[in-house]
């Protein structure tokens, strides 16, 4: 095999070592590994690669993904193979706020009642309208898939989607989430308007390093033009937590779409500020 077709293929193998502590969906793609590569392919993965920071060439990259693969550009998808850049920080201008709850039929969704909250992503500000639920998670990293995803769907003044994705995995009692599952209205169409304001942030990891692909809605009208950012570090949830969501609504997660050579890029800052 020529060395530099080798050097390629460590390097994607690098690639997808980014990953989540979820559910193994499929042993495929490490058995694939082994067989191309025996042990010593293995190790080559541990090679060091140059990070780079984000460009204008990476913006554009974005950018053109979303222009070329119209029709195409649909979500969710395997974050797998990522680009690691040094991407500009999502800023979080969350605040308490009073949310109406409600049982979709496909999901559990929050609506929110002042729209005072939102982020600044690209220079441009989005507000939070809703978030909601879904079991298991829709994206999957490497295909490792998590017990939940939660939606935080913000929109700009022209009308642009930008969603937030928080995984969330089986294990610690999750105080916060409880406090509005308990409010859940069981029946299809029932709206419950919480007493109480909500602080968002509880429901996001310390380490908020994303990825970042441009994709759709994954429920209907299917829209695309949607800039997706999903949060690798998962949450944590109890299990009875997250199985009583899905008693209400079943799984509720669309099956994962083709990439169509979109990139995905993925942060590598490490400190990544909670609400600066
Ligand atoms: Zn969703």
């Amino acid at each position: 095999m020529a060395l530099n077709k080798l050097y390629l293929m460590s390097w994607m193998l690098f690639l997808t070592q980014i990953g989540v502590s979820c559910e193994l969906k499929s042993e495929v793609q490490s058995t694939q590994v082994k067989k191309r590569f025996g042990k010593k392919g293995l190790k080559k993965r541990k090679a060091p690669v140059k990070k780079v920071r984000a460009t204008i060439k990476h913006k554009k990259i974005l950018e053109k993904s979303s222009e070329h693969y119209e029709g195409k550009s649909q979500s969710p998808i395997d974050l797998g193979n990522a680009f690691k850049v040094d991407l500009t920080d999502i800023k979080f201008r969350y605040e308490p706020s009073l949310f109406a709850i409600k049982n979709t039929g496909h999901s559990i969704q929050l609506d929110s009642k002042s729209k005072k909250s939102y982020i600044v992503v690209d220079g441009m500000k989005y507000r939070l309208i809703q978030f909601h639920f879904h079991t298991p998670s829709e994206h999957t990293v490497n295909n490792r898939s998590c017990a939940m995803e939660i939606h935080f769907v913000h929109q700009n003044e022209k009308g642009n989607l930008a969603v937030i994705g928080v995984l969330a995995q089986e294990g610690a009692h999750n105080k916060f989430y409880q406090s509005f599952l308990k409010t859940i209205p069981k029946k299809e169409g029932a709206v419950i308007e919480l007493s109480e304001p909500l602080n968002l942030l509880k429901l996001f990891p310390k380490d908020k390093r994303f990825f970042r692909y441009n994709g759709s809605l994954t429920t209907e009208p299917f829209t695309e033009g949607v800039k997706w950012i999903v949060i690798k570090q998962p949450i944590q949830l109890a299990k009875i937590q997250i199985d009583s969501l899905i008693h209400v609504h079943g799984k509720n997660a669309r099956a994962i779409q083709s990439r169509n050579h979109r990139p995905v890029l993925f942060d590598t800052t490490i400190n990544a500020p909670s609400s600066n």
